[in-house]
């Protein structure tokens, strides 16, 4: 399947995530409601939005970590959630997830040589010299063979992330889901980071599924943005679209907080009014016109679809 002359690795068609809320008066809570893109081979498709907006949820379910409750997420045209066994383990292989907090994610009883054996553990790879694997991942991230012996208590946040990128390398994938992935950094080692992950996808021809509650870092790596507010995707466009013209008032809010060189601080920010509402009980019609400056009866009433309102830009607002 191809898109705009690319071919399409993944596709979201009307994915819905519901799940009943932790706190036993809440309700059914929507973290992502139907929600439908496309990710092109060799792309980074970066998602932005505020936390809580249902963009991490929505990097698990496409790679199945998360059951969908509704639609479907298909890989080189194939649903996901029907394939089993032989296929379902190379999907897994296919798609590969690296969290936020990387000291989370590492056992921390286990030396860097035994975590980045699990993945070939898990899939039991035995017919591939796994040693030599290790130390060429090692090497992919910009760390020695020394750090092979060391505990993740003993590695800087920027190593401990760079392990984290190895193990999500180790099965050759072709998309990576970033989770915050440089949110927990100090933005020197942020920088160092991405520099790495731009590398290796040039390098090895990955495609990124990219996750930030931080526009500026989205912009940095992306190739297309997706916008998300409360479970919906309210605008997708390239980067360069998205810079010259955005048309959904939440991405104008979201993008007037970033500063412009030469730009007095805090000039032209739009300031939203109020709380991002709970996703247990969303407002009805278009879910942001609590906090819309642009909000009319309409928007209150009826909830906007998202419409390709230019070739590749897609916004949901009754306004276009
Ligand atoms: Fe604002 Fe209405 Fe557009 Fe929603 S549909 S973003 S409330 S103008």
């Amino acid at each position: 399947m191809t898109a705009y002359g690319k071919e399409v690795l993944m596709e979201a068609d009307h994915v819905k995530v519901y799940y009943k809320g932790k706190d036993k008066n809440s309700g059914i809570v929507k973290a992502v409601d139907d929600v439908s893109f496309t990710i092109m081979k060799g792309e980074t498709f970066g998602v932005v939005g505020e936390s809580g907006c249902g963009k991490s949820t929505l990097g698990r379910a496409l790679i199945n970590l998360l059951k969908i409750t509704d639609g479907h997420v298909y890989l080189y045209g194939e649903d996901i959630a029907s394939m089993k066994g032989a296929k379902q383990k190379e999907m897994r292989k296919k798609a590969q997830i690296i969290f936020q907090d990387p000291s989370a994610c590492l056992n921390p009883r286990r030396t860097v040589k035994q975590i980045l054996m699990e993945p070939f553990e898990i899939h039991k790879i035995k017919d591939m010299d796994v040693e030599a694997r290790i130390r060429e991942l090692l090497q992919l991230v910009g760390l020695d063979e020394y750090h092979l012996s060391r505990y993740p208590h003993e590695l800087s946040g920027g190593q401990k992330q760079r392990i984290g990128i190895a193990r999500a390398l180790a099965l050759e994938p072709d998309i990576i889901i970033c989770d915050e992935e440089v949110s927990a950094l100090d933005v020197s080692v942020q920088a160092q980071v991405l520099n790495l992950l731009q590398e290796l996808k040039k390098k090895l021809g990955l495609t990124y599924f990219f996750i930030s509650h931080n526009l500026n870092v989205v912009y940095q790596v992306s190739d297309r943005v997706g916008v998300m507010y409360l479970g919906k995707m309210v605008e997708i466009a390239d980067y360069d679209q998205l810079y010259e013209k955005r048309y959904h008032p939440y991405t104008e809010a979201l993008l007037s907080a970033i500063p412009q060189v030469g730009q007095e601080a805090g000039k032209g920010r739009i300031r939203l009014e109020g709380e991002v509402p709970s996703p247990s009980d969303p407002p009805s019609g278009c879910r942001f016109h609590t906090r819309c400056p642009k909000a009319c009866d309409k928007c209150r009433e009826e909830i906007p679809e998202l419409k390709e309102i230019e070739a590749g830009h897609f916004v949901a607002c009754h306004l276009y």
